[in-house]
């Protein structure tokens, strides 16, 4: 016996017949390495009052006269506030099923009366302590359990075996579907194995791992979720269980998308913005220095576009940018990068493009355009100039240079492709 832990116990007896209490009263004064403090009660509705402005550790509950119905008096207990205390119910009643029927009430114990010993009742008000803990911690377990994210655990085989609420809320699945199935009902396809291996050769190195899954729902959508995986192992060290935790991050992801392109595109055209562009230029001229392949500018601006306007009026102006805009990047290859500079023009960023390979870029851009048949509008036209990065050379020299390019084929007459000089 830990003598340390189980010195004290506080026992609230609630007994009405005097001779029987003296009797447990000196049962426990008996008990050689427990102390007791018993306190004594005649009711139910006492006990109450009294759990309700004391500190007890157990009660200790007798049935009174034996007419009385033994479980509607532990109800009444327990459903008085009487709950949060161990509760052992002692009787001298013998009817058979009685005992389980007391314990389904929630008492943590049940006594017959007439074979009591001090060594035995002892061991059962302690025992009743520990059990009522016990449940206390499993009931508040069970509640952070459903307090939110999404969980579920398997054992190592593996198959699932218990789900929370939240999973089913956010995978469709009720638990009767998936309890006993593979985890793998709900992968999506979206990782392949490699992605796999590497999660749980994490989970067998530092016992978790914590990242993002595509996950699929009952319904069939493909969905992302941020998930950890947690191995839980027995004392020998092996793996018996793993618990996921995961929450639903499609929305966030919705919104981060949707942030980025507010971020980096025109909201007219849905072109790159001029910042995004800064941006991409700025790469491509690191990679440029550092690996030598030469990038090209294509500047495009439209012809007489004043005229659409004062003519159309300016929403089927508008309704032109975006034509032109959606037309263009339909031409234009992954590796081109085209932006909205202002108003009515253009600049694209052509990657891995040489002086010659911009000009035939600028000129499909041109015919592209040409050939589109704008409603209302008829046809427009685009003129465009063209630069090759040159050594050394600095972003502002790169874009002066495009700009006047784009100036001689305004100046050319417009409709065409002019080549940078300088
Ligand atoms: P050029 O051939 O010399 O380019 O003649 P242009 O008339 O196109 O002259 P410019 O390039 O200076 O004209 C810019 C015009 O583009 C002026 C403005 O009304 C129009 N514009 C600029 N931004 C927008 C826009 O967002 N929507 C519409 N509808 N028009 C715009
Ligand atoms: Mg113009
Ligand atoms: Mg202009």
């Amino acid at each position: 016996m830990d003598q340390e832990f189980h010195q004290h116990l506080a026992v609230l007896l609630v007994e009405d017949t005097p001779r029987d209490a003296q009797f447990v009263t000196d049962l426990l004064q008996d008990v050689e390495d427990t102390a007791f403090a018993v306190t004594r009660c005649r009711r139910v509705q006492e006990a109450l009052e009294r759990v309700r402005t004391e500190s007890f550790d157990v009660v200790l509950l007798d049935l009174g006269p034996p007419d009385s119905d033994v479980l509607d008096v532990v109800r009444q207990f327990r459903d008085g506030g009487g709950a949060r205390l161990p509760l052992v119910v002692m009787t001298g009643q013998r009817r058979r099923g009685l005992g389980q029927e007391v314990l389904q009430l929630g008492a943590q114990d049940y006594l017959p009366k007439d074979d009591l010993a001090p060594a035995m009742l002892e061991r059962v008000l302690l025992y009743a302590v520990e059990r009522h803990r016990t449940q206390r911690r499993l009931e508040l377990l069970s509640a952070a359990f459903n307090s939110g994210q999404g969980v579920f655990i398997t054992d190592n085989r593996p198959r699932i075996i218990e789900v929370n609420r939240a999973f089913t809320e956010i995978t469709g699945y009720h638990a009767e579907e998936v309890v006993g199935c593979n985890p793998r009902v709900l992968s999506s396809g979206h990782h392949d194995e490699v992605f796999y291996q590497a999660l749980w050769e994490r989970v067998h190195r530092d016992g978790q791992w914590a990242g993002e899954i595509w996950n699929r729902r009952r319904d069939g959508e493909i969905y992302p979720q941020w998930e950890s995986i947690s191995a839980v192992s027995d004392v020998s060290g092996e793996e018996t269980h793993y618990v996921s935790v995961f929450h639903d991050i499609s929305e966030q992801k919705r919104l981060e998308t949707e942030l980025e392109r507010l971020a980096s595109r025109d909201r007219l055209t849905n072109a790159y913005n001029r910042h995004r562009f800064y941006e991409y230029l700025d790469q491509a001229m690191i990679v440029y220095k550092r690996h030598g392949t030469s990038f090209a500018l294509v500047m495009f601006d439209l012809d007489h576009f004043k005229h659409v306007n004062d003519r159309w009026g300016h929403p089927v102006g508008d309704a032109v940018l975006r034509e032109v805009v959606h037309r263009c990047n339909a031409t234009l290859r992954d590796t081109d990068f085209l932006s909205r500079w202002g108003g009515e023009e253009f600049l694209v960023l052509a990657n891995h493009a040489d002086e010659d390979a911009a000009a035939v870029l600028a000129e499909r851009l041109r015919e592209v355009v040409a050939a589109t048949p704008f409603p209302t509008v008829g046809p427009v036209t685009i003129s465009a100039g063209v630069v090759v990065v040159h050594p050394e050379e600095r972003i502002e020299k790169l874009q002066e240079r495009v700009d006047r390019a784009l100036y001689t084929a305004k100046a050319a007459g417009r409709n065409c492709v002019r080549l940078a000089t300088d």
